[in-house]
């Protein structure tokens, strides 16, 4: 019944939406800033989503994101949803209910959905590849900004935010900002047409929470103009696609009675050292493809 309803739901794309990942390592300040940033989007009438991926969950049971009761002021709001991190299973498996999570969503009637995820492993790459934008949080450090932040994760950025920019804090903020704007300027923008910007921000303050939504607008005007915002949708799809088809094949290997039968005996042999890791693989295909006909 689920999949008649997804299916329903593909001739309606949700065109006016935008899908917006924010990452950050932990205590970047994700929470506080979707809070503010949230909240400012509720007052400017949009309806916002707030899903999240946490990694560790698919771990342990704790998890790194913690509860959304933390953002207390947004989930009071009548125009905001807020999914409680699903937790147990793997981040294949998270991804993959997230995004069929935006796409009731946008069904709904929420325009504005905020993927939330922490700078670890694998789930911003995840994040990345169901979001229309792709927004950096980023704390200004003592020395070299560079130090400890994968470059990776800056490539991915549309736009990065410096956090905390309030107090005593704000000469670093600034001086962070003139550093990853250098940086920046040397990578390769992962949308083309699009220049990644550096802003700050004070979530507790309130200040630069209105910029940063007007970048996201920006950005999506530019794309929107260029076809590039909907080239996009359609790759990600034709990825969850592949996502999809890896899983399901996954599953019918680690299923199908020709494998099971084998697994015991070459899973043993391997650990024991009689088998080599390609030898195996083969005999496991050989298992499979011989009882699938
Ligand atoms: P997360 O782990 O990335 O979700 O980070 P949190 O939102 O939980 O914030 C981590 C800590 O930073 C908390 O103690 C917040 O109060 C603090 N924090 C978050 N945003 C700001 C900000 O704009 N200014 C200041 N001074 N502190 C902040």
């Amino acid at each position: 019944m689920a999949q008649e309803v997804l299916k329903k739901l593909q001739q309606q794309p949700g065109r006016d939406s935008v899908r917006v990942g924010i990452t950050g390592p932990p205590g970047v300040g994700k929470s506080t800033f979707i809070e503010s940033f949230g909240c400012y989007l509720c007052r400017e009438g949009r309806r916002v989503a707030v899903l999240a991926i946490d990694p560790s969950s698919s771990l342990s049971r704790g998890s790194i994101l913690g509860d959304k009761t933390r953002m207390e002021r947004l989930s009071q709001e009548p125009n905001c949803y807020i999914r409680p991190s699903p937790s147990g299973g793997t981040l294949g498996g998270v991804a993959r209910k997230s995004r069929e999570t935006i796409a009731l969503c946008e069904a709904f009637g929420f325009d504005t959905i905020l993927v939330e995820t922490v700078g670890v492993g694998q789930s911003e790459t995840t994040v990345r590849s169901m979001v229309d934008f792709f927004l950096v949080l980023l704390i200004a450090g003592a020395g070299d900004e560079l130090q400890g932040i994968k470059k990776g994760i800056i490539e991915l950025a549309d736009t990065i935010l410096i956090t905390k920019a309030d107090g005593s804090n704000i000469p670093r903020t600034e001086a962070a900002r003139v550093e990853f704007a250098r940086v920046l300027h040397y990578l390769t923008s992962t949308t083309p047409g699009w220049r990644p910007q550096v802003l700050t921000c004070s979530s507790v303050e309130n200040k630069g929470i209105r910029e940063a939504w007007e970048v996201v607008e920006q950005f999506r005007d530019i794309m929107l103009q260029s076809g590039e915002f909907e080239r996009r949708r359609r790759r990600q799809t034709l990825d969850w696609m592949e996502d999809m088809l890896t899983q399901q094949l996954w599953h019918n290997f680690t299923h199908n009675p020709g494998t099971l039968a084998q697994w015991p005996r070459i899973e043993h042999e391997v650990l024991e050292g009689k088998l080599s890791a390609t030898t195996a693989v083969k005999q496991l295909f050989n298992a499979y493809t011989h009882h699938d006909q």
